[in-house]
C-alpha cells in the first residue's frame, strides 16, 4: 500500500465510523475531589468515574506517593523481572496477598495487561476457553491471543455453558473466564453456579474482579467473597485502577501459581513495572479500604437510591443489578449522544456507551457512582435527566 493509499484507507474508515455515529473525540479532563471534574472549562459532577471509594484524591495516598517519589523517582526503569521490582512492589504484593487471604500475589502494569497476559499464558491451542459474551475486552483479547478453541456463553442462562462443557473431551484444559461484575451492565456473574460447573467438569475458573475489588464482600475482597466462593476460584484477578484509586493489575493465589505467572506471563515479563510511587499509594489505599468500611456502605446506599428512582421511569430500561454501575439503556446511539451532551450542559458528566463496546441496539448512558456523590447531586441529576428524556425519548 502506497502512502497516499494508506491515507485514503484511514480517511475512508474514519468516514465509516462517523457515518455510524460512533466517532469518539478526545477531550481533556481534570479530575477534582468530591466526585467532580472540569471538562472544557466547565465544572461537572462526574458520574463516569471508577474511583468508587473516592480514594484517588485522598491526601493520605497523595502523601504516600509523594514520599515514594522523592525516594525513588518517577519511573520503575525496567520490567519487574529485570530490575524494576522495588521494595514498594514487594510490600504491595504482600499486602494484596493478606487482603485477598492468599499465599501470594503478583502485580501487572494494568488490569488490561493482567487479563490479556494471564488468559493467553494459561490457555493454548489444545485447550478450550469458555468466555462470557459480556466479558471485558482484555479477557476476550486474551482468549483470542491464546489460540485456544473459544466457546461463548451468557451468564444469565448457563445451560449453554453446561452443554458446551459436556461436549469437550480429550486432554486439553477447560478454562471458564468471566468478569465478576460486568462493567457495562453492572450485572453480577453467578459465581456459585460457575464454581459448581467448574468442579463438575474439572475446569479452571478464572474471574476478573476489576469492578468488585474494594467494594463487594464483607471485607471488600470482591464478589467471590460476597458469595462465599473465594476459596473455590482458581484464578482471581483484580485491578488497582478503580476502587483502589491508583493503577495496576494483580493476581492473588497460591505461591506456586504466582511463581508460574512470574515466569510465564508475557505482559508482566516484557513491560516496565508500575511506578514505585503508585505502589506506595496503593498500599495506603488498601489500609483505608479495610479501616473505613463506611465508604462502601455510603456507596451502596447512594446506588440503591438512584437505581430505584430510575426504575420508576417508563421511557428507559434499567437492568436489574446492584452496586455503583447503573446503565440507562436508550438503544439508539444518536439519542444516547444527545442526552449525554444535554446532561453535560446541565452540569453532569455521564459515559455514553455505544457499539462496539456494547451490542447493537443497546447504546446506553453508564452511570458509575462514588461514595463522594451527595444525595443532592443525584436528585439534581434525576431532574436534568427527566428534562432531557422528555425532549429525546417517547414514553414506552
Ligand atoms: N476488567 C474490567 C472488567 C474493566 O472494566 C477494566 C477497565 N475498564 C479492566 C479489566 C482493565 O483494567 P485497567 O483499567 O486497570 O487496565
Amino acid at each position: 500500500m502506497s502512502s497516499p493509499e494508506f491515507s485514503e484507507w484511514i480517511e475512508s474508515d474514519l468516514r465509516q465510523i462517523r457515518d455510524a455515529a460512533l466517532f469518539r473525540s478526545r477531550r481533556t479532563f481534570r479530575p477534582l475531589p468530591g466526585g467532580r471534574c472540569v471538562l472544557d472549562g466547565q465544572t461537572l459532577i462526574n458520574l463516569s468515574s471508577n474511583d468508587y471509594l473516592d480514594l484517588a484524591h485522598d491526601q493520605r495516598l497523595i502523601s504516600a506517593a509523594t514520599a515514594a517519589l522523592a525516594e525513588m523517582g518517577v519511573g520503575a526503569r525496567a520490567s519487574a523481572l529485570v530490575s524494576g521490582r522495588t521494595e514498594w512492589h514487594t510490600k504491595l504484593e504482600t499486602q494484596l496477598a493478606q487482603f485477598e487471604g492468599t499465599e501470594a500475589a503478583i502485580l501487572f502494569p494494568s488490569g488490561y495487561a493482567a487479563n490479556l497476559g494471564v488468559v493467553s499464558a494459561l490457555a493454548s491451542e489444545q485447550d478450550t476457553v469458555f468466555c462470557d459474551r459480556l466479558n471485558h475486552a482484555s479477557l476476550i483479547d486474551g482468549c483470542r491471543l491464546s489460540g485456544a478453541r473459544l466457546r461463548v456463553f451468557r451468564h444469565d442462562s448457563l445451560g449453554k455453558l453446561k452443554r458446551e462443557l459436556e461436549k469437550v473431551t480429550g486432554e486439553g484444559k477447560k478454562i471458564i473466564v468471566t468478569d465478576s461484575v460486568f462493567s457495562m451492565d453492572g450485572s453480577l456473574a453467578p459465581l456459585v453456579s460457575l464454581c459448581d460447573l467448574a468442579e463438575e467438569f474439572q475446569a479452571i475458573l478464572m474471574i476478573d474482579e476489576a469492578h468488585a475489588t474494594g467494594i463487594w464482600g464483607a471485607t471488600g475482597r470482591g464478589l467471590a467473597e460476597e458469595l462465599g466462593v473465594a476459596h473455590r476460584v482458581m484464578v482471581r484477578i483484580g485491578t488497582l485502577s478503580k476502587a483502589v484509586g491508583t493503577l495496576g493489575g494483580f493476581v492473588a493465589g497460591s505461591s506456586a501459581m504466582i511463581d508460574w505467572l512470574w515466569n510465564r506471563v508475557r505482559t508482566q515479563i516484557y513491560s516496565t513495572a508500575l511506578p514505585p510511587a503508585i505502589c506506595a499509594a496503593a498500599c495506603q489505599s488498601l489500609e483505608i479500604i479495610q479501616a473505613e468500611q463506611e465508604r462502601r456502605c455510603i456507596l451502596f446506599e447512594r446506588a440503591e437510591f438512584l437505581r430505584n428512582e430510575l426504575q420508576q421511569r417508563t421511557n428507559v430500561t434499567i437492568p436489574s443489578s446492584a452496586g455503583p454501575i447503573i446503565p440507562i439503556i436508550l438503544q439508539d446511539p444518536d439519542i444516547t449522544m444527545n442526552i449525554a451532551a444535554e446532561l453535560q450542559e446541565a452540569g453532569f458528566l455521564v459515559g455514553a456507551i455505544r457499539p462496539p463496546t456494547v451490542p447493537e441496539g443497546t447504546s446506553r448512558l453508564r452511570i458509575s457512582l462514588t461514595c463522594a456523590h451527595q444525595q443532592d447531586d443525584l436528585e439534581r441529576f434525576l431532574k436534568a435527566l427527566d428534562r432531557s428524556l422528555a425532549r429525546n425519548v417517547e414514553s414506552r
